[in-house]
């Protein structure tokens, strides 16, 4: 029989990749968003397709009553405040949206559709300032900013509900990913639409931060296809979900205007002191051989070819980038 799956943050970079992903395999799929209209440009061409609830994860009746009326098999947990930068300036918000938010979802799901499984967006942030690299599942948790603290406690509490209350409760402790769905004030799509554009002359430079901060970066898409495995297995548990690869932003760079055809990369950039993180991580560099050998997912697309995604994207996009 067909599934169902319950989305929050469908709207989202991750969320409308996922739907579509799960609409291909015949998921009947709902999806919680916040602040989606009709214009909700990322699930525009399925919006036919899914059944959009309004909802938040901070008011506890909306997810009681999306989680009634879904009737989900399969919760995927996506939503959140997921700037690491701007949870400095915001800890309460992200604290109540990504991890109290996260509990008030795994309780809706607890008391209206108990035989659920669900998945949690974890973050490479709950590792913040370990110095133990790479980082796997058995890591221990050391969070450098509100939102990887938030992601924790979200993270520690869906483990207790799955040894305390016997729920199918996963996570994917998620590295980077990218696409050209990520939101512009990323750095990776900053720079690949900043590139774009000033190679269509309708900019002149990018204001940048820590050029020499890596990153490791995967694509999107394929990080959403192990959330989906990582519900299929027949127990919960958690998984590192990472390339295991770090490029710095400046690689980042040099290889968008390679792309781009634009000889000088550090002529279009202005360094700016307000764009560095106030505590930038150090290196999260992930392990996930454990997913590997549960159901056989690696990364696929290489940094470059991710890169060459996002560039082409943003290029075809020209002025609308
Ligand atoms: P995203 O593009 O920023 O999407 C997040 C969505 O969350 C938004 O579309 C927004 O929905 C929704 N949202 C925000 N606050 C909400 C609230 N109070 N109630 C309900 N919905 C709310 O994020 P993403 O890149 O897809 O990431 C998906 C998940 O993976 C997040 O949990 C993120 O923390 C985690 N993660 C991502 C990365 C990464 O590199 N992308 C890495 C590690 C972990 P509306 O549009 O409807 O307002």
């Amino acid at each position: 029989m067909a599934k169902t799956a319950f989305i929050t943050g469908i709207a989202g970079q991750d969320g409308s990749y996922l739907a579509e992903l799960l609409l291909e395999k015949g998921y009947t799929v709902y999806g919680l968003t916040m602040s989606c209209g009709e214009d909700c440009s990322r699930i525009e061409q399925i919006k036919d397709r899914v059944e959009l609830i309004k909802g938040d994860l901070t008011d506890r009746e909306s997810l009681n009553a999306a989680v009634k009326t879904a009737e989900p098999d399969e919760v995927y947990n996506l939503a959140a405040s997921a700037s690491v930068a701007a949870s400095f300036s915001k800890p309460l918000l992200v604290g109540d949206v990504v991890g109290l938010g996260a509990v008030r979802l795994i309780e809706a799901v607890k008391n209206h559709a108990p035989d659920a499984k669900l998945m949690q967006a974890s973050s490479s942030e709950i590792f913040g300032d370990t110095k133990i690299s790479p980082q796997n599942e058995l890591t221990p948790l050391q969070p450098k900013s509100p939102y990887g603290v938030a992601k924790a406690y979200a993270h520690l509490m869906l483990k207790h509900y799955r040894n305390a209350e016997s729920m199918f409760t996963s996570s994917c402790i998620l590295y980077n990913h990218e696409s050209p769905r990520r939101s512009p004030e990323y750095v990776t799509r900053k720079i690949t639409v900043g590139v774009a554009r000033i190679s269509l002359g309708l900019q002149d430079k990018i204001a940048l931060g820590n050029l020499d901060g890596r990153r490791d970066w995967g694509y999107a898409p394929e990080y959403v296809d192990a959330m989906w495995r990582t519900l299929q297995q027949k127990e919960p548990d958690d998984f590192v979900i990472a390339t295991g690869v770090t490029h710095t932003v400046r690689e980042f760079l040099e290889e968008a205007c390679r792309v781009a055809g634009l000889r000088d990369p550090m002529s279009i950039v202005t360094l700016n002191q307000s764009n560095l993180r106030p505590a930038d991580p150090t290196t999260l560099v992930g392990d996930a051989s454990k997913a590997k050998e549960a159901f056989g997912w690696e990364s696929k697309v290489s940094f470059t070819q991710l890169v060459k995604i996002m560039v082409e994207h943003d290029l075809k996009s020209g002025n609308e980038c």
